[in-house]
C-alpha cells in the first residue's frame, strides 16, 4: 500500500483538508469557512478521523504570522493575527494530540511553494518565491532548495513601496502599517477604495492598473534581493488574470533592463506566472510537508 498523508490549508477565510500520497493526486478533499479556532479545528479533525486508510502523517501551512521555531514554546501556534479570536492558536499542537501522528508546520505560502516545487510551476527550480495575493498578501518560497524561513519567516506583504497620496489617496488598510503593500493591493484593500468587490470592476477600470503597478514594485524588490528563477502568483486576487499582463510590463519598466537574464528580457511571460495547480497549490504543498514529518 501506498502511503497517504493528510494536508491542512489553513486560511484566514477557509481551511482547506485532503488526502493524497506521492502522486500528486489527492484522495479526498473538504473545505468549510475558518469561523472560531475550536469550531474550524474539530471539522478538520472530524475529516482526518473518518478516512478510510491510516494517515502516515500531517502537514499543516497555516496563515499566520505562525511561530516555526521547533524550539519555543509556541512552536506551531498562529501568533499575532489581527483576525478575530484566532491569536495565539495552539493549532500544531491541536492536531498532534487528537490525531498522535507526526504532524509537520509551516506558513500557507511555503506549503503552496512546496507543492509547486513538487508538482507545478516550480518543478526542478531551487530559489523562487510563491506569492499569494488575497485577503492578504503573503510571500514564501525557496533558497537554494529550502523553504524560507529565517529568525520568524518572510512577510513579503509588509515592505513598504512608493505611494503617490495625489494620483492613490486611499490610505491603506492594514492595520499595522496602513500603506504597507499588502495595506495597498489585498482584496479588502481594492474594495475599501473603490467601494465595490474586486470581481465586480471590468478589467478595464483604473483599479487594475495601479493594482498591477503596486505589485510590480514589490516584485521587482524581490527580483532585486532573492533572484528567483520564477515567481508564481496565487491567491484570489490573482484570479483576476487579466492582471498578468501589467504586471508583467510594470517589471519590465522598474527593472529598466537592468538584470541581464533572458528569463525576464525574453520570457518574462514563463517568469511571472499562475500557479499550475491551481487552487490546490496550497492543500498539496502541506501533503507534501506532510511526506517531510519527523
Ligand atoms: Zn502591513
Amino acid at each position: 500500500m501506498m502511503p497517504v498523508y493528510g494536508g491542512m490549508e489553513c486560511g484566514g477565510t477557509k481551511f482547506v483538508c485532503a488526502t493524497g500520497g506521492e502522486s500528486g493526486k489527492l484522495l479526498a478533499r473538504t473545505e468549510f469557512p475558518a469561523t472560531t479556532p475550536a469550531e474550524t479545528i474539530a471539522r478538520a479533525l472530524e475529516f482526518f478521523q473518518g478516512q478510510p486508510q491510516p494517515l502516515e502523517s500531517i502537514g499543516i501551512g497555516s496563515f499566520g504570522p505562525v511561530d516555526l521555531n521547533p524550539a519555543s514554546p509556541k512552536f506551531g501556534y498562529i501568533t499575532s493575527t489581527p483576525k478575530d479570536g484566532w491569536r495565539d492558536t495552539d493549532l500544531l499542537g491541536a492536531v498532534r494530540r487528537a490525531m498522535g501522528l507526526p504532524v509537520a508546520f509551516d506558513t500557507d505560502v511555503n506549503a503552496a511553494a512546496l507543492g509547486e516545487a513538487r508538482w507545478g510551476a516550480a518543478q526542478g527550480l531551487d530559489t523562487f518565491l510563491y506569492l499569494t495575493i488575497g485577503t492578504g498578501l503573503g510571500g514564501g518560497g525557496m533558497a537554494n532548495g529550502r523553504l524560507l524561513h529565517g529568525l520568524v519567516h518572510p512577510e513579503m506583504g509588509h515592505i513598504r513601496v512608493p505611494h503617490d497620496l495625489r494620483a492613490d489617496p486611499f490610505p491603506g488598510g492594514c492595520p499595522f502599517h496602513g500603506d504597507c503593500l499588502e495595506g495597498l493591493v489585498s482584496g479588502p484593500a481594492i474594495e475599501a477604495r473603490w467601494g465595490r468587490r474586486g470581481e465586480t470592476l471590468p478589467p478595464e477600470h483604473p483599479a487594475w492598473d495601479l493594482e498591477a503597478r503596486y505589485i510590480a514594485l514589490g516584485l521587482a524588490t524581490w527580483i532585486c534581493t532573492l533572484s528567483p528563477q520564477r515567481i508564481i502568483l496565487g491567491g484570489g486576487v490573482m484570479r483576476q488574470a487579466h492582471l498578468f499582463p501589467p504586471i508583467r510590463a510594470h517589471v519590465l519598466a522598474l527593472l529598466n533592463g537592468y538584470i541581464q537574464a533572458p528569463e525576464i528580457l525574453e520570457r518574462i511571460q514563463e517568469y511571472i506566472v499562475p500557479p499550475a495547480l491551481g487552487g490546490d497549490a496550497g492543500v498539496l504543498g502541506a501533503i507534501a510537508l506532510a511526506a517531510m514529518a519527523q
